[in-house]
């Protein structure tokens, strides 16, 4: 927390300004000459006063104006008229360099003109261009589509067989979402105040060619970037921009990577600083959906008994489950069957196997479940701009329960935000 500036009043010179340019002085100060000490003689910066000055003007403070020491309250306000010209040309500086800095870095936050935001979030554009993924790392089909589509994906849509992995299937599944894991923890090590998540992302797709991973949200459908960074009100598929996180934010990041021709896919929820307790709650009770519905995974459930776990668990804690995503089988498709919804009474279909592989992924919300999205064509927000939360992992059904195979190598596998705390 940054103290409240003073506002008003005298402060008693530290030491700590160099001198002003003087006026009405014999000697200049030069550039280069040290910082002026307490023991300093400092004169009054009123014309042809020439007495001690101990006081310093608070706007100049406040403004980074050096100097304006005078030595009482009557000279200070003897000089004003004269004076107050000095904040008024600090003030239009300051102006001119932020604006420079405006077209510098060129950011606009209201790409969308007549947009209406749900929330308080905004795009912050444009983004950087496109990463190249070096040439010698295997892609999947879709990284070359002109519109990102998957033809493999899309020769299997509306399937609902469930693909029995084979032993070489699921040692490939094992290494992929291991890979992932330790993408997802170089991101989570960037989380902070001030970090943009334009550079989680590049970070990321960094950390996935250091492991001869195609990072596959890229160019999926034309996704511009290597991984999904989701912040306060975005429900999932949020696209990293130049905005730098903020004190109080939560952010989800969502990783895919793709090695071997396997797809491993995780996400995490991190705080942002100091976070307030209803963004913590939120947090929790979303993680302990994503594991109560994990603890229920064993060969001959029903993939549909998922969301009423989830659901009955959002709900006693009052929050409501998002029902325009879900989880997904993966494997060498990114995104396949099962159909995981994550609200109660849903009809999805199928019954776990050994040998199954599919996401949990439940995305909670503080107010109401209602989605929609942004004029990119990816990012959802909440309806209502109240926050959202996500945790994921990719399972293994196993002959007595289920592998969490992105499960997290430190801390007992527990998520990062609990590390936070
Ligand atoms: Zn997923
Ligand atoms: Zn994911």
């Amino acid at each position: 927390m940054r103290g409240a500036p003073h506002a008003s009043g005298w402060l008693g010179a530290s030491g700590c300004f160099l001198p002003s340019p003087a006026r009405c002085r014999d000697s200049t100060p030069q550039p280069g000459e040290s910082m002026a000490s307490t023991e300093e003689r400092r004169e009054c910066e009123t014309e042809c006063c020439s007495k001690d000055a101990k006081l310093q003007c608070p706007t100049c403070i406040k403004l980074g104006i050096q100097g304006s020491y005078f030595c009482s309250q009557e000279c200070f306000k003897g000089s004003w008229a004269s004076h107050k010209l000095l904040h008024k040309k600090a003030k239009e500086d300051k102006n001119q360099n932020e604006c420079k800095n405006c077209v510098e870095k060129d950011i606009n936050t209201d790409p969308w003109p007549g947009y209406r935001y749900t929330g308080k979030l905004r795009p912050y554009y444009p983004l950087t261009p496109l990463r190249l993924v070096p040439s010698e790392i295997q892609r999947p089909d879709y990284a070359d589509h002109p519109r990102g589509m998957s033809e493999s994906e899309q020769f299997l849509k509306g399937t609902a067989q469930i693909k029995i992995l084979p032993p070489d299937d699921i040692e490939g599944m094992r290494v992929v979402c291991r890979l992932a894991r330790e993408v997802l923890d170089i991101a989570a090590k960037m989380v902070k105040p001030g970090v943009t998540t334009e550079e989680i992302d590049h970070a990321v797709h960094l950390a996935c060619t250091a492991r001869n991973c195609y990072p596959s949200p890229l160019n999926y459908y034309n996704f511009p970037k290597s991984c999904c960074t989701s912040v306060n009100e975005v429900i999932c598929h949020g696209i990293p921009d130049r905005r730098p996180l903020q004190d109080g934010d939560i952010l989800n990041v969502d990783i895919t990577v793709y090695h071997n021709g396997f797809h491993g896919d995780l996400n995490e929820t991190f705080y942002v600083g100091e976070v307030d307790e209803g963004a913590k709650k939120l947090v929790q009770t979303t993680y302990e959906c994503l594991m109560q519905a994990i603890d229920s995974v064993k060969p001959g459930v029903r993939y549909r008994e998922l969301g009423n776990i989830i659901q009955k668990h959002a709900q006693a804690n009052g929050f409501s489950v998002v029902r325009s995503y879900c989880g997904h089988g993966i494997h060498r498709l990114f995104h396949t069957a099962p159909n995981v919804p994550h609200y109660a009474k849903n009809k999805a279909v199928g019954v776990m196997k050994p040998g199954h592989v599919f996401t949990i992924e439940p995305m909670i919300c503080e107010g109401g479940w209602q989605d929609e999205t942004w004029p990119d064509g990816w990012t959802a927000v909440t309806r209502d701009g109240k926050r959202s939360a996500q945790f994921e992992h990719t399972l293994l059904v196993t002959d007595t329960g289920c592998d969490i195979l992105t499960r997290r190598l430190e801390d007992n596998g527990r998520a990062h935000f609990l590390s936070q705390m």
